[in-house]
Formats: structure tokens, sequence, C-alpha cells
């Protein structure tokens, strides 16, 4: 592995809690409402927040997948493989693009 374990596991934490975050978000904008920090989510115009926020899922579950099963994918661009560095994934654990590619 590229990570040491207490770091792996440190930011597997941040991973899961985002998970809770938008399971939350999620079920509050089924539940008519709208959420705090919602807004920030949608980047791109005219996407559905509920499609947003099950897509941002599904990129938080990946990578908890990965995690657990010693992948060396996490951490990594979907597209070219660059390593995307800790200083990026202690920003952003979930990422799984790098700058090169992060609009796709
Ligand atoms: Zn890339």
């Amino acid at each position: 592995m590229r990570f040491e374990v207490t770091t792996l596991a440190q930011l597997r934490r941040q991973i899961m809690k985002r998970g809770l975050d938008l399971s939350t978000m999620l079920a509050e904008v089924l539940a008519g409402k709208n959420p705090v920090g919602l807004a920030a989510l949608i980047d791109k115009p005219g996407m559905r927040p509920e499609e947003k926020l099950r897509m941002a899922l599904d990129q938080v579950e990946s990578c908890r997948k990965l995690i657990d099963a010693h992948d060396d994918r996490y951490g990594r661009c979907g597209v070219c493989s660059e390593d995307l560095g800790l200083a990026r994934l202690g920003e952003l654990p979930w990422a799984d693009r790098c700058s090169a590619h992060a609009s796709q």
C-alpha cells in the first residue's frame, strides 16, 4: 500500500462521515427540504439534486470499497491512474479524478 495504515484509517473515517452526510441530505431532499450544503454540491446546472447526491454517494461508496479491498486504485485518478497524493486526499478523501480529469 502507498499509505500508512493509520493514514488510511483516518481517510476511511472521513469517507464514512461524508457518506452519512450525503445520505442525510438525500433523505431531506426526498422529503422536499433544501438541506444546508446542497447548493455547494450542485456544480452542474440542470442536474437534479437527488441525482447528484446519489452519484456522490456512489463515489464515496466505491472509495470505501477500494480501501477495504486494499485496492491500489484508491487515491488514483479513475481515468489516467495518476496518484492524487495525500495533500489532495487530505482535503477530499473521496477524490477519484486528477485535476486534468476533474471536470468529467
Ligand atoms: Zn487523470
